[in-house]
């Protein structure tokens, strides 16, 4: 049993990260799986972070990350670039395998994959994320006071964003490709009802403009065909999220969004010794302090597990 880890650890986002440290200084020896291509998360692509408390004056994406990593090696976790290709988690003894076929083999689990937004597919889209394009208002609404706002989606998330944005906003702009509204009834209703946000409707974006900066938008109606001009400093795309859990498919059990379940308020999940951490749970808050927060208490969660088989 001498290569069986104590805890395997798949993600290196805020939850991934926070649960190496944890279970680092908890003498476990953690083992994590950062990913081949975008090892430190979400906030790697990312300029400024201004919520993440304890830096006054804010801290850029990547150095926050590259913090967290080094605070969770400084204490013992072993942290490999590569990407968790299968799993087979329903045993005593857990197995993960990389990318070379190496199987590596732990009594826990903790599973903090993190979700993919949904991006519209454009020229320009990556290029200006933090340049004006953005995926969470509650991120990155405060840098857009005072200024013409536009956001996609007709769903509760973009509803919400709206009218949050619509409080820093100069005006928003929601922009639909339907002529309904997916969102409920009481979502639609505020949106409808605060003066700053008007609709498009029936229409896509065609282009994203601007160098260095987001300028305007082109848009498409779907039904005409005609392309018009909307001068924007700020998109919001709120067209829906994708947690990574393709790999857990028919072992873990997920919601019908494919979100992982675990039984809140911990954060078990359905097979003995594997837990869930990060965006790849949360349907609802999506930000960097609550997922350091629930990668805690999954590492204190497993802690409690493998004091349990000892
Ligand atoms: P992630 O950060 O997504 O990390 C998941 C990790 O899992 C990644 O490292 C990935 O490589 C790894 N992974 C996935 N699959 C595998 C696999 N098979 N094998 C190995 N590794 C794997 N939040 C804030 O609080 N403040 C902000 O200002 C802010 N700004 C943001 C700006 C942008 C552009 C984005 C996209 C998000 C922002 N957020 C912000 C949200 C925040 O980044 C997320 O809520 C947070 O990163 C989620 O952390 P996580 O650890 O759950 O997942």
């Amino acid at each position: 049993m001498s290569d069986v880890r104590n805890v395997i650890i798949i993600g290196s986002g805020p939850a991934g990260y926070t649960a190496a440290l944890y279970t680092a200084r908890a003498s476990l020896k953690p083992l994590v799986f950062e990913g081949a291509v975008t090892a430190g998360g979400a906030l790697m692509n990312t300029t400024e972070v201004e919520n993440f408390p304890g830096f006054q004056d804010g801290i850029m994406g990547p150095e926050l990350m590259d913090n967290m990593r080094a605070q969770a090696e400084r204490f013992g976790a072993e942290l490999l670039p590569d990407d968790i290709v299968s799993v087979d988690l329903t045993g005593e003894i857990k197995t993960v395998t990389d990318t070379a076929g190496t199987v590596h083999k732990a009594k826990a689990v903790i599973v903090a994959t993190g979700s993919q937004h949904r991006k519209l597919g454009l020229p320009n889209e990556d290029a200006l994320s933090g340049r004006g394009v953005s995926w969470c208002a509650t991120c990155d609404g405060f840098f857009f006071r005072d200024q013409d706002i536009a956001v996609i989606g007709g769903g509760d998330t973009a509803m919400e964003e709206a009218t949050f944005l619509s409080r820093f906003a100069k005006s928003v702009t929601i922009i639909h490709r339907r002529d309904t509204l997916r969102a409920s009834k009481a979502m639609q209703d505020r949106a409808f009802a605060d003066p700053k946000i008007k609709f498009v409707w029936d229409s896509e974006v065609a282009e994203i403009k601007g160098d260095p900066k987001l300028e305007s938008l082109t848009l498409r109606n779907l039904k005409s065909g005609e392309l018009t001009e909307l001068p924007v400093t700020g998109l919001f795309i709120a067209i829906g999220h994708d947690p990574r859990t393709e790999l857990f498919k028919g072992q873990l059990n997920l919601d019908g969004e494919g979100y992982l379940k675990v039984d809140a308020p911990s954060t078990r999940t359905n097979l003995t010794g594997v837990f869930g951490a990060g965006d790849v749970v949360d349907h609802t808050y999506r930000q960097a302090i609550t997922a350091a927060g629930t990668g805690c208490s999954a590492a204190l969660d497993a802690e409690r597990f493998l004091s349990a088989l000892a």
